[in-house]
């Protein structure tokens, strides 16, 4: 039977990043194992969005760092096309503007300079926006976008001339362990192969499947999230703007196209695509930006947040477990947390511990020691 040194079960965002942290840190023989291609999940399905204006200490602090890997990994892999043009958060009363002016110490307390801007400022980033009822707005500069497209096949690309082995079409069907390590992964019509070292799993919505055969209930629900695009139109909007009232949002894409979100509910665990959640986005966002009704609908999908009980993701060691790896449950924020959930990732493999204390508070086991972190601002 052939042995990998450390497998990755999971060819999204997640799985990329931890590949290219541990190859970059001179780690060798590391294997990705995807079911479908790369990008079929959650992580080919998302808003592009990446930012650093969260109501958490813990996910501000994270995602600082992780915007600093995004600029990395824009100079260093070709084809990844960050973009810091912004977020524009529009407060429509007079409770998020105080709520908002509230976040701003926080960010700013932890070196990101967001800040709080009036109507004409935002009319000025902004030139195409309809006011409205806008009142003020947080603006986070340091924010952006990156397609998710790009980064995969980017990533891809990069991997597999470092040596990286990644395995599309192979699922992953069952983990063998014993006492607390796991020893084997059985290929789906493949046989098993050996674990030398690690196994990561990076499963996104099916990590749950996969660790329950380990008797390990993930605390994750999928919570499913619309998003539609328009063809290309003229340059209409740099930032990622979202009307915090009703949690919608738009963001032109790098080829011009207007990517809507909005907060539409819909059963957990269910991929079925409703027309409702067209009519939710284009309403609200049409009102900032009347241009959206003329733009030609090119797709509507949809794909799942992995929803933990305090919206944070669970990054560290399975519980019972001293050589498999989990990161997921990013409640939404996964793609844009990746450059530093993959370091932190390789850290631990590596050297047993992270580079950042706040990423040693989101280990697997917190709800069981009590311990429940706190982030408000999930949208769309
Ligand atoms: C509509 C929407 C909008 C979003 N917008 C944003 C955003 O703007 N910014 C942001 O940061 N996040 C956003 N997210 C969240 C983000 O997409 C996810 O958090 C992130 O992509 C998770 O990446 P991942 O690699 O952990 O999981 P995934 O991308 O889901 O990857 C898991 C992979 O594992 C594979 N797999 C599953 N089971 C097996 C198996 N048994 N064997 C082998 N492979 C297996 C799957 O095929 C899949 O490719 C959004 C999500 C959605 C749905």
């Amino acid at each position: 039977m052939r042995t990998v040194n450390i497998a990755i079960v999971g060819g999204g965002i997640t799985g990329l990043s931890t590949a290219y942290f541990l190859t970059k840190k001179g780690i060798k023989d590391v294997e990705i194992f995807e079911a479908k291609y790369v990008g079929y999940g959650s992580s080919g399905r998302c808003a592009a969005g990446i930012r650093a204006s969260f109501t958490s200490r813990v996910h501000v602090v994270l995602m600082k760092e992780a915007i600093e890997g995004w600029k990395k990994w824009n100079k260093s892999i070709e084809g990844l096309e960050f973009n810091q043009a912004g977020y524009l958060w529009l407060l429509t009363n007079d409770e998020l503007v105080e709520q908002h002016k509230e976040l701003m110490k926080l960010h700013n307390s932890l070196g990101v300079p967001t800040k709080l801007i009036g109507r004409e400022e935002v009319k000025e980033l902004v030139p195409s926006i309809q006011l409205n009822d806008v009142l003020a707005a947080l603006h986070d500069p340091t924010a952006g976008k990156a397609s998710p497209f790009h980064a995969t096949m980017a990533l891809r690309r990069y991997l597999i001339k470092a040596g990286v082995k990644i395995h599309e079409y192979t699922p992953i069907r069952s983990i063998k362990a014993s006492s607390s390590k796991a020893t084997e992964i059985g290929i789906e019509g493949a046989g098993s192969l050996k674990i030398g070292g690690s196994l990561v799993i990076a499963a996104g919505y099916w990590s749950k499947e996969l660790l329950y055969k380990l008797g390990y209930e993930l605390p994750v629900v999928g919570d499913p999230h619309h998003l539609l695009i328009t063809e290309k139109v003229a340059p209409l909007v740099k930032p990622l703007v979202i009307h915090k009232e009703s949690g919608s949002y738009i963001n032109q894409v790098l080829t011009g196209g207007l990517i809507l979100g909005a907060e539409y509910s819909v059963p957990e665990n269910d991929l079925t695509l409703r027309a409702g959640f067209i009519v939710k986005a284009v309403k609200h966002m049409s009102k900032y930006f009347p241009q959206i009704l003329n733009a030609n609908l090119l797709r509507v999908w949809i794909g799942y947040y992995l929803k933990t009980p305090d919206n944070h993701p669970l990054i560290g060691l399975v519980p019972g477990y001293e050589n498999i790896y989990l990161a997921t449950g990013f409640s939404g924020h996964g793609y844009m947390m990746s450059p530093i959930v993959g370091e932190e990732l390789a850290n631990l493999i590596i050297n047993g511990r992270t580079k950042l204390p706040e990423t040693a508070e989101l280990t697997p086991d917190r709800f069981k020691k009590g311990k429940f972190l706190e982030e408000k601002a999930v949208f769309g």
